[in-house]
């Protein structure tokens, strides 16, 4: 793009350029201190198994507020963490804290669920990665089944030798795994195959118009029908209306997480949305 632009715009552009990565230098600055200033929390979103109507899981999602700044979204911070690897001591602190909530919620006598949370690239890649999960697991006394990791698509097809290692280590010390954002990134089926996964999750960008878009709607059924041909569960993600989900429920589709349901909650706030979504409560029946 800039190539094609005169001299004297090039200088405008790169003006702009520097502007930008002030303010993605600030955003690191304030970012290092996030952690040791208590300004991250979890909030947890509902995921509902479409049969049964129940809350089977909750997903765990980074929220950062910051005194000056306000909320940040994660689109915003997230690869601003990853650039400057503060992902990492980040994303140990999430795992951490949400295998703790989870252990908590059993301890409180919740009906069981499992929490799901996001990794990033360059915390699969940490060679010691599979130690610090267990490790975690141990510290926070969650049993591995409770625990599900998500990983985007394109996460699993870069490096993929090692991480279909690195991914049947953490099969091996039984926690779920999940792809996520399926179908925006460029797997293979051939890898689908070899990689250990338990659940590919429908990519938002589907189900947002899968009433009005044939496409998508076609896209959706099929995801649906090759994650079950592969013996893999599948969830669709921002689900926020009870067509979207009826269309899901009418394909088969085992689970849903979306606005329709819920958005995500403070960690405090999830006992009470249990206990609301008794069985059957959320079902459509066709
Ligand atoms: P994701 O893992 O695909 O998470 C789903 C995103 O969709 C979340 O946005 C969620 O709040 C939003 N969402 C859920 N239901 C609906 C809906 O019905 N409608 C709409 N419009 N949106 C919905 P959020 O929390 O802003 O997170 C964005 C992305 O940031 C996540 O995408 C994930 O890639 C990343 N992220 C969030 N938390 C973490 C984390 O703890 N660790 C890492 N590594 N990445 C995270
Ligand atoms: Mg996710
Ligand atoms: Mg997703
Ligand atoms: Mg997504």
């Amino acid at each position: 793009q800039a190539k094609s632009q005169t001299r004297g715009s090039c200088s405008f552009y790169s003006e702009d350029m520097k502007r930008g990565e002030m303010q993605r230098l600030a955003l690191e600055t304030h970012l290092r201190h996030a952690l040791p200033r208590n300004e991250l929390a979890l909030h947890y979103q509902p995921q509902v198994h479409i049969a049964s109507g129940r809350t089977v899981g909750v997903e765990a999602l980074l929220r950062w507020s910051h005194p000056e700044l306000g909320m940040v979204s994660p689109a915003t911070f997230i690869p601003v963490a990853e650039e400057s690897a503060l992902i990492l001591p980040i994303g140990q602190w999430i795992l951490e804290t949400a295998c703790r909530q989870a252990r908590s919620w059993q301890d409180d006598g919740l009906p069981p669920i499992r929490v799901s949370v996001n990794i990033s690239g360059l915390q699969l890649k940490q060679p010691h990665f599979v130690d610090l999960m267990e490790q975690t697991l141990r510290r926070t006394g969650l049993g591995p089944e409770w625990l599900e990791l998500e990983l985007t698509e394109t996460i699993m097809m870069e490096n993929t030798e090692d991480n279909i290692r690195t991914l049947y280590q953490l099969k091996a010390l039984g926690v779920h795994l999940s792809m996520d954002d399926f179908g925006t990134g460029y797997s293979s089926l051939s890898y689908l195959k070899r990689f250990p996964i338990d659940k590919l999750k429908i990519d938002r960008s589907f189900v947002r118009d899968l009433m009005t878009d044939p496409d998508d709607g076609a896209i959706a059924e099929t995801i649906i029908a090759m994650a079950h041909g592969l013996g893999l569960e599948v969830i669709a993600e921002g689900v926020e209306t009870a067509d979207q989900l009826e269309f899901l429920q009418a394909r088969h589709c085992d689970k849903c997480q979306g606005y329709f349901f819920s958005k995500p909650l403070p960690a405090a706030e999830i006992p009470a949305f249990l206990s609301r979504s008794l069985p059957g409560s959320w079902v459509v029946h066709l």
